[in-house]
């Protein structure tokens, strides 16, 4: 059997590493919509390195689709990915196409980021979590969307085996473009209904090929390793309806409620969340993986699942030794 695909350590995010402060302008330029960038031709400095973040978010989804169609997992166009910017970039983008004032959380982060040598785009990533949130929650001069209210999706018709940064467009929670010269993808209200209603930070939709057929005969993946339990243990089958449709997006958004990370959907493919995109990947590997152990076990019986006791004995043993992180040889070893 071969080995499972995901990573034993997952790593950070790294929506940075594509930055560069050569590259600010030009990303701020391409970031500007068409439409209405025109008074705003040039952004504010500060606000150059969040579009500079938020460029190369584009440039890793356009990997991400790479790694995914090379493993087999995106075919053609079909599939699609997704990540929600951080806020301090989101705000960014959204005052960049608008005569917004700046707001005090923009002088702050923007002191933060000159105070500590965390000053390329990564650090909006670190701090997503903390201080920006809380300065979110105030008020912010209009139009400048709500925390997160940014996302950077796959183009419909896109190759996705060949998809390049400019086929990624930038939408708010409602659907409307932000910028971008590609109309979203199909399925954006499935992507839209997650973010709206969960905290996940990327996800990724395909039609791979084992996921896709467990979802057409089976209505839940059992938990067959213990591997499967970074998704949530068991992964629902969410029961048809045509893509697209509001439908299928409040089902989709309600079988990841209660914290699973992956959520098949019948007889059309599967959906994966992560808090970065690369785990999105993983994930969307990993349910790929499950599957098709499922189906090389159920070619040589019953499929044996592991029962809940099994589970949580594998969890409290992971929890003990750190299960999934590297560890430095003891000093006798040495
Ligand atoms: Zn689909």
């Amino acid at each position: 059997m071969p080995a499972p695909p995901r990573s034993e350590h997952p790593e950070p995010a790294s929506y940075g590493e594509h930055s560069s402060v050569a590259g600010e302008a030009q990303a701020a330029a391409a970031l500007t919509s068409p439409a209405t960038g025109s008074e705003h031709a040039h952004p504010r400095p500060e606000s150059a390195r969040a579009l500079a973040t938020a460029e190369s978010v584009r440039i890793d989804i356009a990997e991400a689709c790479h790694r995914l169609a090379a493993a087999g997992l995106l075919i053609g166009t079909a599939g699609n990915a997704s990540v929600r910017l951080d806020d301090a970039c989101a705000r960014a983008v959204t005052i960049g196409r608008g005569p917004a004032e700046e707001h005090p959380s923009d002088i702050a982060t923007n002191e933060r980021r000159s105070n500590g040598p965390d000053t390329d785009a990564g650090s909006v990533g670190r701090e997503s979590g903390g201080t920006v949130d809380r300065e979110c929650a105030g008020p912010i001069a209009s139009p400048t969307p709500p925390c997160g209210g940014v996302v950077a999706i796959t183009a419909t018709g896109a190759v996705l085996a060949e998809l390049t940064p400019e086929q990624v467009t930038l939408v708010d929670l409602d659907g409307t473009v932000i910028a971008g010269e590609f109309a979203p993808t199909s399925e954006l209200q499935l992507h839209l209904g997650i973010y709206r209603t969960l905290p996940a930070k990327a996800i990724v939709h395909t039609h791979a090929p084992k996921s896709t057929a467990f979802g057409c005969v089976l209505d839940e993946l059992p938990v067959l390793h213990y591997q499967q339990l970074v998704l949530g243990g068991e992964t629902p089958v969410v029961p048809f309806h045509p893509f697209g449709t509001p439908e299928l997006a409040a089902a989709v958004a309600n079988s990841l409620s209660t914290g699973k990370q992956a959520t098949l959907l019948a007889n059309h493919g599967a959906v994966t969340l992560g808090a970065t995109l690369n785990q999105a990947v993983e994930n969307a590997l990993l349910l790929e993986w499950a599957c098709a152990l499922y189906l090389d076990a159920a070619t040589l019986g019953t499929p044996r699942p592991l029962t809940p006791e099994q589970q949580q004995a594998v969890i409290a043993i992971a929890l003990t030794t750190g299960y999934g992180s590297t560890k430095p040889l003891a000093k006798e070893h040495e």
